[in-house]
Order: C-alpha cells, then structure tokens, then sequence
C-alpha cells in the first residue's frame, strides 16, 4: 500500500484530464434558450426531468446543467418538481416496463402545451438495453409523442442545450 501510494505521488494520476468546457459557447447558447422562451411562451423554461430506467449518465449529464460550472439556472432554464408546473418532459432511459406507467401518468399531468424531449440514445429504443424483456419495445416513443430527440450516450450538456433551443425553435403554439 505504501509503495502504491508513493508511486502515486511521484507518477501522478493516469486518468486523463476532463475536457475544460466551452463557458462561452454554453453561455451564448443559454442565453438564446432564454431570449427564445421569453419570446415564445412568454416566460422562462419549466423541464420536468424523467429518468424512466436510464443508467444514470445521462442524468449526470443533466445535473451537470445546473451545477457551479454552468449554473444554467441565471439564464431562467429550470427543472421543476412537479409535472404541473413543466413546458418539457425529458426523459432518459430505455423506459423500463416499471416506468411505462409512471411515464404515462407524468405525461398526463404536464398541461398543455407540452413538449417531450427523448434524450440519449436508450430513449430512442436502441443502445445498450435495447431487445431487453425489461424495456419496452421502440423506447419513449413507444409510450408518449416525442417531440424532439437528443443523441448521444450520454449527450454532453452543449448538445442538451442545442436540442431545446432547437425544440423551441420548431414548436408550434397554437
Ligand atoms: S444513453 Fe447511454 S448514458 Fe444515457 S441512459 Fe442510455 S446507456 Fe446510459
């Protein structure tokens, strides 16, 4: 144990360093996600965030929105507790045959209108969980409309920023 720790001290850490994110890039786009939901709805973004069996790092990747580094919350984007109160759903996750009905109940409890955004590659129905017995068949689709999907596994936060900009963007209010 000492020897490793010792080692340790005199090679460093073998990990590599986490990419420096862009603050310039995930501002501007921030603030136009802000500027397009004043414009559209009147008001900031309420998300609901629904993890309907996901592994967790999508999640990671959503929180991150929030955390000291982005600390997105000063642009008005908001995650909020209760489907009542939320203009976007997003969900991760294959959706698990446990989740199906708690998807469906939350879906009925966002009042309209009311947009879900499918985030990462699970919620497509495909990735690593896909053809399990506990999933269903074809992801969040499958379950409630989707509106918008976000690639990747898991979709850093810039490209969760990207797909909502681009959601409000596209969405017809009428
Ligand atoms: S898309 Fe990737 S990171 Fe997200 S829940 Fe699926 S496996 Fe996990």
């Amino acid at each position: 144990m000492r020897r490793l720790l010792l080692k340790n001290l005199v090679h460093g850490p073998l990990t590599e360093a986490a990419p420096a994110p862009d603050e310039a890039a995930m501002a501007e786009l921030a603030a136009r996600v802000e500027q397009t939901a004043r414009r559209r709805l009147g008001r900031t973004l309420a998300i609901r965030e629904v993890d309907a069996g996901s592994c967790n790092g999508c999640e990671l990747e959503i929180h991150a929105l929030g955390n000291v580094l982005y600390d997105l919350e000063r642009f008005g984007l908001r995650f909020v507790a209760s489907p009542r109160h939320a203009d976007v759903l997003l969900v991760t996750g294959p959706v698990t045959r446990n989740m199906r009905e708690a998807l469906e109940r939350t879906y009925q409890a966002t009042p309209d209108p009311k947009w879900v955004v499918a985030a990462g590659t699970c919620a497509r129905g495909s990735g690593v969980f896909a053809g399990s017995p506990a999933c269903v068949e074809g992801g969040v689709a499958a379950v409630v409309p989707v509106d918008l999907y976000i690639p990747g596994c898991p979709p850093p936060p810039l490209e969760l920023l990207k797909g909502l900009l681009a959601l409000l963007e596209s969405v017809s209010l009428s």
